[in-house]
């Protein structure tokens, strides 16, 4: 039987994947982990995305072993490893999952090119969308290079139904007498904990007990940063522990039960949703290679967005003096997640109050997220900063204390992630307040909880300025006169 070398990536786990099955038409399948120059600076930079990867392979090896196989682990670049290596295993194919940030598609088409020009036949799979890019832009009439607009690409991608990958006992793998290194360990990376429990049984298991329950309230849990009963499978899609077809096939068939009530439809629908925004900002970087590196939007390439603030190390550390936006980027710090609604909040905050430029935010952000999407954090980034996919007349920015009165106007939020505010009294602490007045605290030792570092009207207020003197130079020296 021929040999076919499957790279694992961001896709570790054997169930439901698109690029096993791509390697299996080839021959039994040689399973190989490739720890490259960027991936270990990925891992160096956050300790529980670290922790979390290496658990991840853990289990992917142990799933394997008990198939009669192993991972083959190499350390070094793919382009000096997998070449010698398909020889040495006497393979005719290679295959491995896209990268859809622009670095990662380039290095992706030069190695194939390469195995190709060796005489083995590479192939690049698409498997971390539900719906891969071709497949949605199949259905316009016109162009080939995807949606720039959400509200579109879901109309279509709602319509479309992900494949199905999910015999796993159907693979047959391979072991070969190679040399082998041992399993990535996060002391490696510089981290200190110890591998996470990230299997794709326990994110299975996550999953299903997400849609027996809080699936069908999340469209509050989206608006209630306290309550956090979002599904947190964001790392487990990040590193492919869990493939978004499995859970856009699974939110399916869950809204199938007649005895769903309407508003849990709409909670289903909602979370059906958010899974497509991911695949939208997947197939968005997939076809505008370029917004890894410059803005989506043309017109705002050279917008003087500013490197630093004197406030930015306050945005850094949740110092700012409004409670939501400290209280995400400390929950970001303590648990290497931050709820998605405050993420636009502090994001905005960043982009708009302190007029600094998303790439600082999403280099800082990198440094705590267990998550590790490149594509879907650029995506994101832009958008909150106005460059990006939300093609609004203007920038949308948030006003963190309307946020903080709409979505945590009990102060639950903020207490429970900033320690000086957990013994404050009761209540929500924007609805009285003034822009930059301080938030009083009880006496007796409390530590001091800083005033707003800057008035929100008004930074606001001059950005837009700023901003509409830039898209229209004439207006703004009008307005100057
Ligand atoms: C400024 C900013 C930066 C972000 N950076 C990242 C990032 O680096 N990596 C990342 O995965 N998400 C990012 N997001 C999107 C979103 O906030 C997270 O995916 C979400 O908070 C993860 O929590 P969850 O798994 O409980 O999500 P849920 O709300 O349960 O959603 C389920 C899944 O849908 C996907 N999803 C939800 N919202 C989005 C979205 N806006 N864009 C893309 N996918 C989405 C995620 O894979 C998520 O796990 C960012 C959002 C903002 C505003």
């Amino acid at each position: 039987m021929s040999v076919a070398v499957y790279r694992f990536a961001r896709d570790l786990r054997l169930d439901d994947h698109a690029g096993l099955s791509a390697a299996a038409a080839h021959g039994d399948v040689l399973p190989v982990l490739i720890i490259d120059g960027d991936l270990e600076k990925r891992l160096r930079s956050s300790p529980r995305r670290a922790a979390f990867y290496c658990g991840a392979v853990a289990a992917l090896d142990g799933a394997l072993r008990e198939r009669g196989s192993a991972l083959i682990v190499r350390r070094g670049e793919a382009a000096g490893i997998l070449g010698p290596l398909v020889r040495e295993a006497g393979a005719s194919a290679v295959a491995w999952s896209a990268s859809y940030d622009g670095a990662g598609a380039a290095l992706d088409a030069e190695l194939q090119a390469a195995i190709e020009e060796s005489g083995a036949r590479a192939t690049v799979v698409h498997d971390s969308p539900a719906i891969p890019p071709e497949e949605s832009t199949a259905a316009r009439s016109s162009g080939d290079e995807g949606y720039k607009a959400f509200a579109p690409y879901y109309e279509v991608w709602r319509e479309l139904e992900p494949g199905s990958y999910e015999a796993p006992l159907l693979l047959s793998f391979a072991r070969a007498a190679l040399p082998n290194e041992p399993l990535p360990q996060p002391k490696e990376f510089g981290a200190a904990d110890a591998p996470a429990d990230a299997s794709s049984a326990r994110a299975r298991e996550n999953l299903d007990a997400f849609l027996r329950g809080p699936a069908l309230q999340y469209s509050i849990a989206l608006n209630v940063p306290a309550d956090d009963r979002t599904s947190h499978l964001s790392a487990d899609l990040t590193f492919g522990t869990i493939a978004a077809r499995t859970i856009v096939r699974e939110t399916r068939r869950r809204l199938d039960d007649p005895f769903l009530l309407s508003e849990e439809r709409a909670s289903l629908r909602l979370f059906q949703r958010s899974i497509a925004m991911r695949d939208f900002f997947l197939q968005l970087a997939w076809y505008n290679p370029r917004t890894s590196q410059e803005t989506l939007q043309e017109k705002m390439r050279t917008f003087p967005f500013a490197d630093s603030h004197p406030q930015l190390e306050a945005w850094r550390e949740g110092r700012t003096g409004y409670p939501i936006v400290d209280a995400g980027v400390r929950q970001l710090h303590a648990t290497g997640w931050m709820h998605p609604r405050v993420r636009a909040i502090a994001a905005s905050f960043l982009c708009f109050d302190l007029s600094v430029d998303w790439r600082v935010g999403m280099a800082e952000w990198e440094r705590y997220l267990i998550e590790d999407d490149p594509a879907i954090a650029v995506g994101n980034w832009q958008w909150i900063a106005g460059v990006g996919a939300d093609l609004a007349a203007y920038p949308r920015i948030y006003n963190p204390r309307k946020q903080e009165r709409r979505f945590d106007p009990a102060g639950i939020f903020a207490r429970k992630w900033v320690a000086e505010l957990a013994h404050s009294p009761g209540g929500g602490f924007s609805a009285a307040r003034s822009a930059t007045a301080q938030i009083q605290l009880p006496l007796g030792g409390a530590q001091e909880y800083p005033r707003p570092v800057v008035d929100h009207d008004r930074a606001a207020r001059d950005f837009l300025k700023r901003y509409q003197q830039f898209v229209t130079p004439a207006a703004g020296r009008r307005s100057n006169r």
